[in-house]
């Protein structure tokens, strides 16, 4: 005998026609486990819109950070306003660009000099021609074969607040532990607290935060990982579940305090760098009186946040570099090709190959500025 299966979110039956397909982990932190007959193909869009795109939009600054694999589409740049009121786009892996061109008008003394910040040749090429139909005086051509293109850094410092949570995104969590639930073949009858969350806009939240201890056994070093686990126990009636984002949050769901199914302990870790699933195992030992301090923030020690951070930025700093580095100079020796006077598919002169190191030195020095610090 066998029940049909109703959608999470409006209790609908699901069958051939309004199936879809669900990413455990969402798709857009790099998510690959799927599952299906849990979610109607309306309520599917309607929540990837809402409460997925809430908690992409919050961790989007780490998947751009730390560089993640995604199966569909890429992450989109984060925008960062440095302390020197400059607006940049930070680019997968950590490197910069400007978030928008740059045009000003400066008095100078005998009338008005105009400086252009451009992301490329042609852009500068447009403005130009902009600045040329307000001032016809201006020669357009003539003015951008003075141009001359550099790799800007943020002079100024950015900070990121690396919360995590309210209402919508803390269904998006809620939702991932359900259908991991669901994957591992627990009936969502057997998840009331959650279905409750995930139905009903008044219901209480039933997760936290905790960091007293690492709840993941077999955790990678240095790997910011993905992972959701569920642990069944019918004896306490209890059916919790965890999800964790980048190693950095780490979260304690609560399922159903009347659980009578099968005693059950299920987990999955992804790399989210590598698309590539960890081995780990999540113990949840925890009793009605625990998961209440856990709601209650009284599980998250002084100085606890601060370590998991510790276990996974700092390589990510130094992948972010030897990238940056690897870009620097490619930069570099295209920028001494192009400047030294050599035509494309022709043999450089002596002159030439002469005028090459100290172009290259040009090209690296925003790099060598940048990074002096660090060597
Ligand atoms: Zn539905």
């Amino acid at each position: 005998m066998s029940f049909a299966n109703h959608c999470v979110r409006c209790d609908g039956v699901i069958n051939d026609t309004n199936d879809s397909e669900e990413h455990v982990l969402p798709n857009s932190v790099g998510g690959h486990l799927k599952t299906r007959r849990f979610i109607c193909v309306r309520c599917n869009n309607e929540t990837g819109q809402t409460w997925d795109k809430e908690l992409s939009e919050q961790l989007n600054f780490f998947c751009q950070f730390f560089g993640i694999i995604r199966e569909r589409g890429e992450a989109p740049p984060q925008r960062i306003k440095t302390t020197a009121g400059e607006d940049f786009l930070m680019q997968a892996g950590g490197g910069y660009k400007l978030q928008k061109p740059v045009y000003r008008e400066v008095p100078v003394e005998n009338g008005k000099q105009i400086q252009i910040q451009a992301r490329s040749m042609s852009e500068a090429a447009a403005m130009l021609r902009g600045a040329a139909r307000k001032y016809p005086q201006i020669d357009a051509n003539a003015e951008l074969a003075k141009a001359s293109t550099s790799y800007t850094y943020p002079t100024g410092v950015f900070h990121h607040n690396p919360t995590l949570g309210g209402e919508i995104a803390g269904r998006s969590i809620v939702k991932t532990v359900t259908a991991f639930a669901h994957h591992v073949g627990i009936p969502s009858n057997e998840c009331d607290l959650a279905i409750a969350y995930l139905r009903n806009e008044a219901s209480l939240p039933p997760f936290g935060f905790f960091y007293e201890c690492d709840l993941v056994d077999g955790r990678p070093s240095e790997v910011p990982i993905h992972c959701v686990a569920i642990s069944g126990r019918p004896d306490a009636g209890l059916l919790l579940g965890y999800v964790e984002y980048f190693g950095l949050h780490r979260i304690v769901v609560c399922l159903s305090q009347s659980y009578s199914g099968p005693v059950i302990e299920q987990s999955y870790g992804l790399n989210p760098l590598t698309g590539q699933a960890v081995s780990v195992r999540v113990g949840l030992p925890f009793s009605v009186e625990d998961l209440q301090a856990i709601y209650d923030y009284k599980k998250i020690p002084e100085g606890s946040i601060e370590r998991a951070f510790a276990e996974v930025v700092p390589a990510a700093l130094k992948r972010s570099f030897e990238q940056e580095k690897t870009r620097a100079i490619a930069y570099a020796t295209k920028y001494a090709f192009e400047n030294c006077g050599a035509k494309k598919g022709e043999m450089l002169t002596e002159d030439q190959k002469a005028r090459l190191p100290p172009l290259v030195v040009e090209g690296l020095m925003p790099f060598i500025q940048r990074f002096a610090a660090r060597a």
